[in-house]
């Protein structure tokens, strides 16, 4: 199976572009001590897995799309990493992203651009545009993202996958090079829902490495996944959210995507759910919270490039001093939107802006657990789109930051709140994939494989 998709890897991917590393001849040898050991175990051993480039992994190059980690290798795994190698994966290679994860098209990767595969001129999503890329063109068969806005949900809407984002703590953010701590959350990105389910079982639980990590058991989630795609939903209540699509709250969304998604609702109707329609009026403002508490965050945590600890380190040559040489360091080292965020976080946490900008966000971030709170004290799942509009082509937004945020106007909300929130394919438009959105209360993960997997 490994020099299968070894092999797609060599023929695809200089024109797809998902990959930033790849050691066939390791790859191979892991696998063949893998079928030498005999499967017994865990029922993924010898399955290949792709990682997104953000997941330290010991002795491999490591860069979370940023020249400032140019050939770092780290001594250490992830700890998502570490339980996919307990249980006999293979890894393939490390994907693509936007630099530190911040965009939407993988076009802020400094290394490379990555195409989608339904359409070699549009962008696969971002930030985990590498990991959607390899899964949807057949270079891998399942993969890792991380989603601190909606980077798993978005590429996986926009390539026809399946992506989940557990609930926030559910799964290890240990060895995940960090953007926005509150936020980051690492999940799977597959073909089908039971397959997403069964690698999210492999990396979930509670981990003591991680101080937000959440003491409960590891979720059970294929078991659900095969009850739903029984197709029966009798007695289960959905909310679709009034402010992400719905009537008066369409601006920016495309008729094609709205269509998809109210024969999605249709579908599960028909399935026996009860549909009603919810209100959350403060989702309106997630998109300015989020563009405040993310890049605050990130100021802070990507202070730690310094040019003395890892990686890149520009101008030590003995005629200058530390402050030049870390300046030289993170000017060359730092991409552009990854300097615009900083300037945003150091900004908005600067004396006399504090309380107006990161204090007033962390007011929303709240009203909008409150919102989800009523939403779910009267029905058991909420929906949207994933996303407003199907995969955009490449270029059209790069010198637009604000159209570039826009793509995540219905992923954020989950992210603020910490709910689990899935993506699953429901249909195309325009010949492209149209993704669907299961929100579910914190730590009914479950729900949301259940109802996508009566709509695959
Ligand atoms: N696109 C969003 C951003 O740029 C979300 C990224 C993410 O989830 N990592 O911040």
């Amino acid at each position: 199976i490994t020099q299968a998709y070894l092999d797609r890897i060599a023929a695809d991917d200089d024109v797809l572009g998902s990959y930033l590393h790849v050691d066939p001849a390791a790859a191979v040898e892991r696998a063949a001590a893998i079928d030498a050991a005999g499967s017994a175990g865990s029922g993924l051993a010898g399955i290949p897995v792709a990682l997104k480039d953000v997941i330290v992994t010991a002795g491999v190059p490591t860069t979370s799309g940023s020249k400032i980690l140019e050939g770092w290798k780290p001594p250490y795994d992830a700890t998502v990493a570490a339980r996919l190698g307990a249980a006999g994966t293979v890894l393939l290679g490390k994907t693509n992203m936007d630099e530190f994860a911040m965009g939407s098209s993988t076009e802020n990767s400094a290394y490379r651009i990555t195409r989608n595969p339904w359409d070699p001129e549009r962008i696969p999503g971002g930030s985990s545009g590498g990991s959607s890329a390899a899964v949807a063109g057949g270079l891998a068969p399942w993969a890792i993202g991380t989603d601190t806005g909606g980077s798993i949900r978005q590429p996986a809407a926009l390539t026809g996958l399946v992506g989940h984002k557990p609930t926030y703590g559910s799964v290890s953010r240990f060895g995940l090079i960090a953007f926005s701590s509150s936020l980051d959350q690492a999940g799977p990105m597959a073909r089908t829902v039971l397959d997403a389910a069964l690698l999210h079982e492999a990396i979930g639980g509670h981990d003591p490495l991680d101080s937000t990590s959440i003491d409960a058991p590891v979720p059970v989630l294929a078991e659900a996944a095969r009850r739903g795609a029984g197709g029966d939903l009798t007695g289960l209540k959905v909310g679709i959210v009034r402010e992400l699509g719905g009537e008066g709250h369409t601006d920016g969304y495309e008729p094609g995507v709205l269509a998809r998604v109210a024969e999605a609702v249709a579908l599960l109707e028909s399935m026996g759910a009860e549909v009603r329609e919810v209100s959350c009026p403060a989702f309106d403002l997630a998109l300015p919270a989020y563009y405040l508490i993310a890049p605050s965050e990130a100021s802070s945590n990507l202070s730690r490039f310094d040019g003395v600890r890892y990686g890149l380190r520009v101008g030590d040559d003995g005629s200058r001093d530390l402050d030049e040489v870390m300046a030289l360091t993170r000017e060359r080292g730092f991409g552009a939107e990854v300097k615009r965020r900083i300037i945003l976080g150091t900004y908005a946490l600067s004396s006399g802006y504090y309380d107006a900008y990161y204090g007033q966000a962390q007011k929303v971030r709240t009203l909008i657990s409150r919102d989800f709170s009523a939403a779910y004290d009267e029905v058991d799942v909420v929906v949207s789109p994933t996303t407003p509009t199907v995969a955009f082509p490449l270029g059209s937004r790069v010198d637009d930051p604000v159209a570039m945020y826009a793509a995540d106007l219905c992923t954020l909300p989950a992210s603020l709140a910490g709910v689990p929130a899935i993506s699953v394919p429901c249909g195309l438009s325009d010949g492209l994939p149209v993704g669907f959105q299961i929100m579910a209360p914190a730590l009914a993960d479950d729900r949301c494989y259940r109802v996508a997997a009566a709509l695959e």
